[in-house]
């Protein structure tokens, strides 16, 4: 509203601005009753054991399909869901998806598989965090060896350690913790040694620096070394082709995901294509025989 206070102007009037926050409003607001109607479903993209190309676990991505304007992109919902504070029961859906996913993957196809699951750092700092987990498995029937909970490194940004006790809590009870995008933004080697942490996963440019020069395969080879050394499971993301397989796996990442072997796909199809390649795997008689 623009109003003259003391000779001192108010902002003009701004249209695009105004449609802008209009928008947002809207799309917070479709959020809301979509969290309420439970329409937000999750998508699954596996990691395959680069030498032999078996898949050993999936990612669950957060897909929001809305009637009007198509499909919300993941990365616009999770900022607009961390702006509004929505990230939390936004979070604690795509867990409990993609846990019931997982657990009729154990059971249904019978493989030992684990579900990786994003998870912003207003979660973490959520004094609830641990207990939404463990509950969420707990009524699942999920062991918590089957579940990672991928971060980033703006964890960092938690002066207080709150996030990394939760992480820190969590990793004790079983759940794996896995560090995101590495390789862009904040990144910095120091992390590694003092993050809880089970599991780095190289960011998609990361790979393709690799890929361009000489200077960029020397420091992803650089990277895998200091990982192994400190024990962490290397993962590389965006393998588009399989030329990008073959190049980080020469560099001795373990493994990998991307377009390359499988994009991300309903649940319903990811368990078909489970089915597809492991023909013989138990059909749910077997369940007791699954590692914990
Ligand atoms: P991310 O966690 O790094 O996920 C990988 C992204 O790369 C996904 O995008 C995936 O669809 C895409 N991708 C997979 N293979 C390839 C490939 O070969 N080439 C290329 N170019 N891209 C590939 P998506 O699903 O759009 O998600 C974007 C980001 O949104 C995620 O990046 C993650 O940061 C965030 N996100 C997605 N779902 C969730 C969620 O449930 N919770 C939170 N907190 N964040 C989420
Ligand atoms: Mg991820
Ligand atoms: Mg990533
Ligand atoms: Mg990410």
């Amino acid at each position: 509203v623009a109003k003259n206070d003391g000779g001192n102007r108010a902002r003009a009037f701004d249209p695009a601005m105004h449609a802008a926050a209009v928008e947002r409003l809207r799309l917070e607001q479709e959020l809301r009753v979509a969290l309420r109607d439970g329409t937000i479903d999750i998508h699954l993209q596996p990691l395959v054991d680069l030498p032999t190309e078996t898949p050993v676990s999936f990612e669950a991505l957060v897909r929001w399909h809305l009637a009007d304007s198509g499909m919300v992109p993941a990365d616009r919902l999770i900022a607009m869901a961390e702006e509004t504070g929505l990230i939390v029961p936004l979070g604690d859906h795509v867990l409990r998806r993609a846990c019931d996913a997982m657990h009729r993957i154990r059971t249904e196809v019978g493989l030992p598989m684990s579900v990786a699951v994003n998870t912003s750092v207003i979660q973490l700092l959520q004094p609830a965090f641990v207990s939404t987990v463990l509950t969420t498995l707990a009524e699942t029937n999920l062991p918590a060896e089957a579940l990672v909970l991928e971060v980033t490194e703006s964890l960092l940004l938690d002066e207080d350690g709150v996030a990394l006790s939760a992480l820190t809590a969590l990793r004790h009870a079983g759940v794996g913790v896995s560090l995101d995008d590495f390789g862009t933004g904040y990144s910095s080697l120091s992390h590694l040694g003092t993050f809880p942490l089970d599991e780095l996963k190289l960011d998609r440019r990361l790979v393709a620096t690799a890929n361009d020069s000489v200077a960029g395969a020397a420091v992803l080879g650089g990277i895998v070394r200091i990982a192994e050394t400190i024990g962490l499971r290397v993962v590389a993301e965006g393998l588009e082709v399989a030329a990008d397989a073959q190049r980080v796996r020469a560099a001795g990442v373990q493994l990998g995901q991307g377009w390359h072997f499988a994009r991300p796909m309903p649940v319903e199809d990811a368990v078909a294509w489970l089915r597809a390649r492991f023909p013989t795997a138990r059909r749910g008689r077997h369940v007791a025989d699954l590692a914990p």
